[in-house]
C-alpha cells in the first residue's frame, strides 16, 4: 500500500503514520517527493484493510494499493528516476550516460592498472573487473578473489575511478564491500536470494544482472529482495537472455530498456559483451542501447583480448573501444537534442 501524505502535513502527521504501520507489522519506506512525501507500507498482503484505515488519519491524502508483485521497485511508488550516486562526480541514472568498462577478470596489477588508464583516457567512469569470477568448468580460472580487489582499489587509487566487481555468495560479500563501489550480481545468481537480502543490507549500490531465464518481471522481484532490505540503491542490467538462437552467445534483449522504463524508476544498463559474446557485435548494440534510452554501458575491454583467459572473444581492444566511445558520445549528443 502506499499512504499518500498531503502537500501540507507536518512532521507529527507523518510520524504517527510510521508508528501506525509499525504497529501493524509493516515495514514503512519514506520516499521524499518534490511536493509531497509517500510513505510505502511493505509486508503481508493478507491485512490490507487495517492499512487502509490509515486513510482517517491527519494529513493523510490517500492510501492506494500497490498492483504489482514488486513494490518498491514500481513506478506506481516513484514516479521519477531514480538516480544512484557512485562517487563524488558520478552518478547512474542522470543525463549523462555512464560508462563501465575494463576487463572481464583481473588479471595481475600491470593488466589492470593499464586497461583502467586506457579506459579512463577514452572517456569511462567507472571501472570494472572480476575478481570472483562464476565459471561454467571448475576448472577454469576462478579468478585473483582478494588479491584482485587489491588490485582493483590500487587501479582506483591511481586513476580516480570507482569500481564494479561481482559478488558471488554471502559468505564473501562483506569482504567485497570493502574494497568495491558497486556490488554486480550475474547473472548466475540474480535469483539467489539469499545473496540478494545480503546486498540489501550492506548499503552499497548494486547492479543486478538479468539472469539468462529470467522474465522482466523476476528481475524486478530480485531488485524487490534488495531494496526490500533498506537498499535502493539498484541498478539494473540487461545482458542477454538465452533463446534458441546460436549465433550469438546470448540474445540481448533491447525491449527490456523501454519496458523496464515503463515500470520501474530504477536505472537500466546494457551489457552487449556478455549480450553478444562477440567483439564484432559491441559496438552496434551499445549504439542501439543508448539510442532506446539506457543509462549506461558496462563493456569489457582487455589489452590483449586473444589471449585473455576469459571471454577472449567478446572482449574490445583499447582502440576499439575509443571508437565505441566517440560514437556513442555522438548518440547521446543527439538524444538528448531531440528535434
Ligand atoms: C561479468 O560481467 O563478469 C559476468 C560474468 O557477466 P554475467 O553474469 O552477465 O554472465
Ligand atoms: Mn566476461
Amino acid at each position: 500500500m502506499i499512504i499518500v501524505m498531503k502537500a501540507g502535513a507536518v512532521k507529527k502527521d507523518k510520524d504517527e503514520v510510521l508508528r501506525r504501520i509499525k504497529e501493524l507489522g509493516y515495514t514503512s519506506h519514506v520516499i521524499h517527493g518534490t511536493t509531497r512525501d509517500v510513505i510505502g507500507a511493505i509486508g503481508d498482503e493478507r491485512s490490507k484493510s487495517a492499512l487502509q484505515a490509515l486513510e482517517s488519519l491527519h494529513g493523510v491524502e490517500n492510501v492506494v494499493p500497490i498492483l504489482q508483485p514488486y513494490k518498491l521497485a514500481s513506478l506506481e511508488v516513484k514516479k521519477e528516476s531514480s538516480v544512484v550516486r557512485i562517487s563524488e562526480n558520478v552518478v547512474i541514472g542522470g543525463p549523462q550516460i555512464v560508462i563501465m568498462a575494463g576487463p572481464c577478470a583481473v588479471e595481475s596489477e600491470e593488466q589492470i592498472i593499464e586497461t583502467a588508464c586506457a579506459v579512463k583516457k577514452a572517456g569511462a567512469h567507472i571501472l570494472r573487473g572480476g575478481a570472483f569470477k562464476p565459471r561454467t568448468s571448475p576448472y577454469s580460472f576462478q579468478g585473483l578473489e582478494e588479491e584482485g580487489l587489491k588490485l582493483l582499489a590500487k587501479a582506483r587509487d591511481l586513476t580516480g575511478l570507482p569500481f564494479i566487481t561481482e559478488v558471488i555468495n554471502p559468505e564473501t560479500a562483506e569482504m567485497v564491500a570493502a574494497y568495491a563501489d558497486i556490488l554486480q550480481i550475474g547473472a548466475r545468481n540474480s535469483q539467489n536470494f539469499a545473496l540478494l537480502k545480503k546486498v540489501g543490507q550492506l548499503g552499497k549500490p548494486v547492479l543486478l544482472k538479468r539472469g539468462m531465464a529470467m522474465t522482466i518481471q523476476e528481475l524486478l522481484m530480485s531488485a524487490e529482495y534488495i531494496m526490500s532490505e533498506g537498499n535502493q540503491s539498484v541498478i539494473l542490467c540487461e545482458r542477454g537472455i538465452r533463446t534458441f538462437e546460436t549465433a550469438t552467445r546470448n540474445t540481448l534483449d533491447l525491449s527490456a530498456i523501454p519496458v523496464l522504463k515503463g515500470k520501474t524508476h530504477l536505472p537500466v544498463v546494457i551489457d552487449p559483451s556478455h549480450g553478444t559474446g562477440n567483439h564484432h557485435y559491441v559496438a552496434p548494440m551499445s549504439y542501439a542501447a543508448v539510442a532506446a534510452g539506457a543509462d549506461g554501458l558496462i563493456v569489457e575491454v582487455h589489452p590483449d583480448p586473444p589471449n585473455a583467459p576469459c571471454d577472449g572473444p567478446s572482449q574490445l581492444d583499447y582502440a576499439a573501444f575509443d571508437a565505441l566511445l566517440a560514437d556513442v558520445r555522438a548518440i547521446e549528443a543527439v538524444r538528448s537534442n531531440p528535434r
